[in-house]
């Protein structure tokens, strides 16, 4: 069985007293392991992050763009293999692993831009003689903290910003699919990358903890469950560090009834069930105004038995195993406490059976949630849709902004002034017009509200440069050849 190291100072590193299993979860094999790292292994890769973040600073910024643009190729020509080692370890269907690595690349891109991103302003003649500028220096070494779900897209969140703000990165991603950022750390590196600047520690918790606990560490990016960001926010900033810390998600889609069904339908069934429901952008309730209902749960009913499951090799399959046994199981406890509960389980899929030891299930669909029920409440993070019938657009809001989680949030309607007041009361941080995924273009920041972020940053875009970068504020005057005057009193421009 291999190992999957770790990757520090640009090559593969670390005893492996201690490992990790790491399934293919089509098979429920498994079939590598994963090093777990030591504290004495993290402090390693932190010292040798800043000793190559030194020089990495130092290095043109124009030299630092070219790591990118080479990267962005490294990625686009070989996004197929990289695909690949996702579904082997995630269990994703190619095609989904495939958009993954597209939307990951868009953070490379917008990295590439830096020189434009790290400009600061000036302003001439403050006051007589005096001028004022601002730039943007690297916080130092930079900690990036990344769950199973997205291994190749939520690192690329981080990591390219925060290199390209001159930056180096000790990365920890999850133990249960590790091989991905491996792969990357080696593109990068590639591409041009000195190395040391990004560094992969693989583990658990005493790497996390090691991490957050390392003076030397100034910034800590955090995607994850919301328990844990909550704890890595408390804790990296007792440590006096910036922190961003990104948590779980209960995401409604609204449907008005004015909406194109068939389109609420096809966006629902997609957004609930793609990647099993293991996205922090997954539709998990959907919120039926009206009479709508009914029509919306049968649309749904009739097209979910002929959803193709399988392995994520196989081209047929539309969707994938969950990621292990234990999270199969715990979404099948939701599904059965929610019929206990009074949930009408139009369809449950935990009855489905599957050939093999596949950490494989059906999907469901239950109606007449309430918000006092298990299923409504927490974040199941699988194939389960949760209907919520309202009567009024107002108490869809209502149901919404009550809800602990503000991550996403979609509205289907054809009324485009029922769409600009649902953009201006939701309390969410991202929203979407008759679109249920709305990740944004790399161009922009994301990030969630509530219970869904800790901190103040969002994550990558515009965002992430003032996050992985602190400013600093120089105020200049030149000798002429007026004599100095003494003055103790505090500097006035006036
Ligand atoms: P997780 O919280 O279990 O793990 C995330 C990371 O934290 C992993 O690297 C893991 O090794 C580490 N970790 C786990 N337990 C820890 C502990 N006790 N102390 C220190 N570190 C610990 O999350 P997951 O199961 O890998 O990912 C799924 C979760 O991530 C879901 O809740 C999902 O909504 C969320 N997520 C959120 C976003 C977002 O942008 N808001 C994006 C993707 C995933």
């Amino acid at each position: 069985m291999s190992t999957i190291r770790h990757f520090i100072a640009g090559t593969d590193a670390g005893a492996a007293d201690r490992t990790l299993p790491v399934y293919d979860p089509a098979t429920g094999e498994a079939h590598r392991q994963v090093a777990a790292a030591s504290t004495a292994e993290v402090e390693h890769a932190i010292a040798v992050a800043k000793e190559a973040q030194r020089a990495w600073r130092s290095s043109s910024l124009v030299k630092r763009a070219d790591v990118f643009f080479r990267l962005r190729q490294i990625l686009t020509e070989r996004a197929d293999e990289l695909a690949a080692i996702v579904t082997s370890e995630h269990g994703k269907v190619l095609s989904d692993a495939a958009g993954e690595v597209s939307r990951g690349i868009e953070n490379v891109e917008f990295a590439a831009g830096l020189l434009h991103h790290l400009k600061g302003e000036r302003a001439e003649q403050v006051s007589r003689g005096v001028d004022v500028h601002s730039v943007k220096q690297p916080v130092g070494v930079v900690a990036c903290i990344t769950p199973f779900n997205f291994p190749v897209m939520v690192p690329l969140w981080m990591v390219a910003s925060a290199i390209a703000c001159g930056n180096a990165v000790v990365l920890k991603p999850s133990e249960k699919d590790p091989s991905a950022a491996i792969w990357l750390a080696r593109a990068f590196q590639e591409a041009g990358l000195p190395d040391g600047v990004l560094n992969v520690v693989n583990g658990d918790k005493v790497a996390v903890d090691a991490l957050l606990d390392s003076m030397e560490i100034g910034a800590v990016s955090f995607v994850g469950s919301t328990p844990i960001a909550r704890s890595i926010y408390e804790r990296a900033s007792a440590n006096g560090k910036r922190v961003q810390a990104l948590g779980g998600a209960k995401n409604h889609m609204v449907v008005m009834p004015d909406a194109d069904i068939d389109g609420a339908v096809t966006a629902a069934i997609s957004a609930a069930y793609g990647s099993a429901g293991e996205r922090c952008m997954a539709v998990s309730v959907l919120v039926a105004v009206g009479d709508i209902a009914d029509d919306l749960v049968e649309g749904i009913r009739s097209r979910i038995g002929e959803l193709r499951i399988g392995p994520g090799t196989d081209p047929a399959s539309e969707m994938g195993p969950l990621i292990t046994r234990e999270h199969r199981d715990k979404v099948a406890s939701y599904v059965a406490a929610a019929a206990a509960e009074g949930g009408t389980v139009v369809v449950d899929g935990t009855q489905r059976a599957f050939e093999g030891d596949g950490f494989f299930t059906g999907v469901s669909l239950i109606d007449n949630v309430t918000t006092d029920m298990k299923v409504y409440q927490d974040e199941i993070f699988g194939p389960v849709l949760s209907v919520v019938r309202v009567n009024s657009y107002e108490a869809a809001v209502e149901l919404i902004n009550a809800n602990r989680f503000g991550n996403g949030t979609a509205i289907f309607t054809r009324d485009g002034g029922t769409a600009r007041q649902f953009e201006y009361d939701i309390e969410v941080g991202m929203v979407g017009i008759n679109v249920p995924i709305p990740v944004p273009v790399g161009a922009f920041s994301f990030g969630g509200w509530k219970d869904s972020l800790f901190g103040d940053s969002h994550i990558y875009g515009p965002e992430s440069i003032g996050f992985y970068t602190r400013s600093k504020v120089v105020t200049t005057r030149w000798p002429d050849h007026t004599p100095a005057q003494l003055d103790l009193g505090f500097p006035s421009n006036h």
